[in-house]
């Protein structure tokens, strides 16, 4: 079976191809902010011909697109990074680029079926995963499949609020669990990319107290089995991942028994296009 996959974030997209369950084929590119999503998929287009002449003949295709997206009528909400997405068609202009059915979610709740299925979440279920990027953003998944909520927005940690009076978040609220720990927004208060800052021990420890309010929240409504994070700023490993485990056990709620089994994304940079794999198997079930 061939599966193409399509990561859409928001400062690069990437394009996959799966042929029975490995990847064969992958093109990244950077958003170009200005072009929209005309000049995006103008690219995609691109390079799907080019891997069509060489006998790439997708099955299904996955998307996970980096903003809400309305799964049951299968439209893209908006993309909270980059303009011009509103009710773009973007599953239905791949259905017809490639005569395969399309599949579509967010990119978190499509990072955490694929760590679900093919990573770090593997025998953990329910998971949460949370992908700590550019933005930050929540994914369930329970018995296999992607929990979305009555209307598609369940998961969405990002803006909740860490900090009521803390600075203003793009969102129009405070203090958001984003608005404290993204790597967007570090850089732009600290000057230095997130992965630079987390060097700083001390900075560390600061960073995982907001950090660690967030994971608190999820696992109090949840009890997930695991917690996985990743995203860019999970590739700091240990030196990141110790002082949250040890800052998350001393805010969890002492009578709680719930388990704090918290650990980085095994799909690195992949998680979203193993997600887009695992969404096209189930389309075609
Ligand atoms: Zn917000």
């Amino acid at each position: 079976m061939r599966v193409l996959a399509l990561d859409v974030g928001g400062t690069k997209f990437t394009v996959a191809g799966f042929a029975d369950e490995r990847l064969v084929l992958r093109e990244s590119r950077s958003t170009d902010r200005a072009g929209g999503p005309v000049a995006l998929f103008a690219e995609v287009e691109r390079i799907f011909r080019l891997w069509r002449e060489e006998g790439f003949h997708p099955d299904c295709c996955g998307i996970g697109f980096g903003g809400p997206v309305d799964f049951p009528t299968q439209t893209v909400t908006l993309s909270t990074h980059v303009e011009g997405w509103v009710q773009y068609p973007l599953a239905t202009n791949l259905n017809q680029l490639t005569g395969a059915p399309v599949l579509m979610d967010n990119d978190a709740n499509v990072g955490a079926l694929g760590e679900a299925k093919y990573g770090a979440g593997r025998g953990a279920d329910p998971l949460f995963y949370m992908t700590l990027s550019t933005g930050i953003g929540g994914g369930i998944v329970h018995r296999g499949e992607i929990y979305r909520g009555a209307d598609s927005y369940a998961g969405e940690i990002g803006h909740l609020n860490i900090e009521p009076d803390g600075p203003a978040c793009l969102c129009g609220s405070r203090g958001c669990y984003e608005r404290m720990c993204c790597g967007l927004w570090l850089e732009r208060d600290y000057g230095k990319p997130a992965l630079e800052l987390l060097k700083d021990e001390l900075f560390v420890r600061r960073y995982v107290v907001h950090l660690a309010r967030g994971l608190k929240a999820a696992l109090m409504l949840l009890n997930p089995a695991r917690i996985v994070i990743g995203g860019g700023i999970s590739k700091a490993g240990d030196r990141l991942f110790v002082p949250l485990r040890e800052e998350f056990n001393r805010q969890m709620t002492a009578w709680s028994r719930a388990r704090r089994d918290v650990v980085p994304a095994q799909l690195q940079d992949d998680s979203v296009l193993y997600g887009c794999l695992a969404l096209a198997n189930l389309k075609l079930l």
